[in-house]
């Protein structure tokens, strides 16, 4: 918690503190409510969300004779409810029967797939749990390096195709890799050329399939740059028409100010936010939990 403290607060600060010295003066007036409003739009909350917690608040925090409520606990459990507590965000790793579990990470181009596969690793590792990863993006030699490197990082098993080769042929080997050896994970890095959705469409569903002839697909995991606003947001809801994600990984949160699009998110896709990437080192990822978030949030 500290640490996601310390990472958020250089960014998003603004918007739990900004909340709460609007909320400590001494009327809450009509100005005032439009300021919050604002405040939370500015934070990437969205139209409808912030309606409602205005609604909230301002019902919550009238004073009916008595004392008034503390604006700060009431604002601390209206987010919580918000952001939502009764998600399932636990991270499917392993598999039934004694078959690895099989992790697919997918996303846009440059929203951070290669660091996060990365990142997951050094997370199970620390666990004791065996991985493998496949490198399945074969259209970028890059990302295939960067991968490669993380495996050499984290110690652990990559499994490459040839450049340009057949990405469900690379995701097929790499489970079959991790059948083979008992591993308990096999994490899958794919492409994400969205330009072409039909084409994307395919390489998933073939890359998915080829996966299930020998194990389970236990988690697919979206990965969302925070950064990127409405437009992320768009590119969020093709993915999850292309393939079913069932949870999102939210990065970039240390270089934005707009966490409130894990409410967005969470709501658009229907699918919880699993984890969230905190910088570009290989300890900068957390589970995502809704209390620590608006803490931090709140410093
Ligand atoms: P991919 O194209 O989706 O595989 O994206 P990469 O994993 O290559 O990441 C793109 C860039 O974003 C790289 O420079 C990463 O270091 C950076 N990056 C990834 N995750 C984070 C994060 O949580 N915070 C920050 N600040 N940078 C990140």
């Amino acid at each position: 918690l500290v640490r996601l403290r310390q990472r958020l607060s250089r960014s998003q600060g603004g918007l739990g503190k900004g909340l709460l010295a609007l909320l400590s003066r001494e009327r809450l007036d009509e100005d005032t409510w439009e300021a919050i409003e604002d405040t939370l739009l500015t934070a990437d909350v969205g139209v409808a969300p912030t309606q409602a917690l205005v609604e909230q608040l301002r019902t919550r925090l009238r004073v009916e004779g008595g004392q008034a409520p503390d604006p700060r606990a009431v604002l601390r459990e209206e987010l919580i409810e918000l952001v939502g507590t009764d998600l399932d965000r636990r991270v499917q790793v392993t598999g039934a029967d004694g078959k690895p579990g099989v992790v697919l990470v997918v996303g846009v181009n440059g929203a951070g797939k290669t660091t996060t596969v990365g990142k997951i690793a050094r997370i199970l590792v620390a666990e004791d749990l065996t991985v493998t990863l496949g490198a399945a993006d074969t259209f970028r030699a890059a990302a295939v390096d960067q991968l490669a490197t993380w495996g050499e990082r984290v110690g652990v098993e990559v499994v490459r195709g040839p450049e340009g080769g057949d990405p469900a042929s690379v995701a097929f080997e790499a489970v079959k890799h991790g059948v083979d050896n008992g591993v308990d994970t096999v994490l899958v890095d794919t492409a994400g050329r969205l330009q072409n959705k039909a084409g994307l469409m395919d390489e998933l569903g073939k890359i998915k399939r080829v996966i299930e002839k020998q194990a389970e697909v236990t988690e697919v995991l979206l990965v969302l740059d925070a950064t990127t606003g409405q437009n992320g947001l768009i590119q969020a809801r093709v993915f999850s028409e292309i393939v079913d994600v069932t949870g999102i990984v939210l990065t970039k949160l240390d270089g934005s100010a707009k966490g409130g699009i894990v409410v967005q998110v969470q709501r658009e896709l229907g699918v919880p936010v699993k984890l969230v990437g905190l910088g570009e080192g290989a300890d900068d990822m957390a589970p995502f939990d809704a209390a620590a978030f608006v803490d931090a949030l709140l410093g």
